[in-house]
């Protein structure tokens, strides 16, 4: 997945442009940048990319959530029902808004199971945010019906699937808002970074002036602009936004590549009866960030990540007792380990998650392994290294 195994000159020439002709702030000192806004042309070809009205750049893939929530009006008591499998962040977003983050069930998909999201709808639910996890996507038709259906916010976390797409659309374009991180391990990077993408004008309106202290951003002079509301510093610099304009040119090369990578290793694992793979929805299609598979069972998924390490396969992990990625593991978020108070409303609202369990995300994650897809690996080696898993996967059975 990482864009920082590729990047050289292109990255350098658009940074040097910078610090020799522009100005290292996005918005404002129109005389001095002569003509250079990195981020207003890297925001115009996220919309290509994306196929979208709009793109609002922010600083990281953990502020765009925020941004994205905050500018549809979810704040204080408001619930957001998200999956147990996620990165930490899509929980942080949420609490940083006073919200309350629901966290249901996953299916085969590794996103949102849909009958768990039905379950979970209480009167305070006000959004579904969806995490497209390593590359794929959750059962996007039935989600997007649930939400309709029930008057919810769709939003996506798509900051691991930049490139996969769903019926045509590219993933983070479907829901009503989507959310992209440009951090250091992600498909293209900028150092950091990140996007809130959407068809709607207002939402990108709020967008734009939550990130920035809520300036309105008319007209040519900063000291002159109204504030129509609060807002923050959630802005991306131009130096950062130089970086992903150089990546953003090459992600239809980085997809090719992890795509062909993606396909040699999934084809030498179906030889082996007992892998299954995760199910990619009718429609869609990988990003191919990563690869994922299934073990029969938790146990077996163990002794092929030992198996993996003595044998030097890198980059694969079983997810279960991760701390970033499960809800097992968070104990300072089920603690609710805050350096400040925490409301009374939300403190009660995540009491559930003390004695919650989650025996289907369980089942899944327990067996699951999940592989990172480098972009700098040779065909040959891909090769090398499927025959290798394969053989490791074979041995532990
Ligand atoms: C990386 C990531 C984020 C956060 O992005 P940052 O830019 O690191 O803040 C959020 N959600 C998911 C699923 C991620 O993988």
């Amino acid at each position: 997945m990482p864009g920082f195994e590729l990047f050289g000159e292109l990255e350098k020439n658009e940074v040097n442009d910078v610090l020799d002709n522009g100005v290292l702030m996005r918005y404002g000192f129109d005389g001095m940048r002569k003509g250079h806004w990195k981020a207003k042309e890297l925001e115009a070809e996220l919309q290509k990319t994306f196929k979208a009205n709009h793109v609002q750049l922010v600083s990281s893939g953990t502020a765009a959530v925020s941004v994205a929530l905050a500018s549809a009006g979810i704040g204080a008591g408001d619930e957001v029902i998200m999956p147990t499998f996620t990165f930490v962040a899509s929980f942080e977003a949420i609490m940083l808004l006073g919200a309350i983050p629901v966290l249901v069930d996953i299916d085969d998909t590794l996103g949102l199971n849909p009958e768990a999201i039905k379950a979970a709808i209480t009167p305070k639910a006000k959004a579904v945010m969806v995490v497209q996890m390593c590359g794929s996507m959750a059962n996007m038709d039935a989600i997007q019906n649930i939400c309709n259906a029930h008057n919810l916010l769709l939003v996506e976390d798509a900051c691991q699937a930049i490139g996969g797409t769903f019926k045509g659309k590219p993933l983070g374009s479907i829901g009503d808002l989507g959310c992209f991180s440009f951090d250091f391990v992600k498909t293209i990077t900028c150092g950091e970074g990140g996007a809130v993408v959407t068809n709607n004008e207002t939402y990108y309106t709020n967008s734009d002036h939550y990130s920035d202290h809520g300036h309105d951003h008319v007209g040519h002079d900063r000291g002159a602009e109204t504030h129509p509301f609060l807002g923050y510093n959630f802005r991306i610099s131009e130096l950062h936004a130089a970086v992903g304009l150089a990546q953003v040119k090459r992600l239809p090369e980085f997809l090719n590549i992890q795509r062909r990578n993606l396909n040699i290793l999934k084809e030498a694992l179906a030889e082996i009866p007992e892998v299954t793979f995760r199910t990619v929805p009718e429609g869609g299609e990988e990003s191919g960030a990563f690869l994922n598979f299934f073990m029969p069972d938790l146990d077996t998924a163990r002794k092929v990540i030992d198996g993996f390490k003595t044998g030097g396969v890198d980059a694969c992990w079983n997810y279960y007792d991760n701390s970033w990625h499960y809800i097992r593991k968070w104990d300072h978020l089920k603690n609710l380990k805050s350096l400040f108070p925490i409301s009374k409303e939300v403190k009660e609202g995540l009491e559930y998650l003390q004695t919650k369990t989650f025996e289907k995300s369980d089942h899944f994650i327990g067996r699951n392994i999940s592989c990172l897809i480098k972009l700098s690996w040779t065909e040959q080696e891909v090769k090398d290294r499927a025959s290798k898993m394969a053989e490791i996967i074979k041995s532990v059975l």
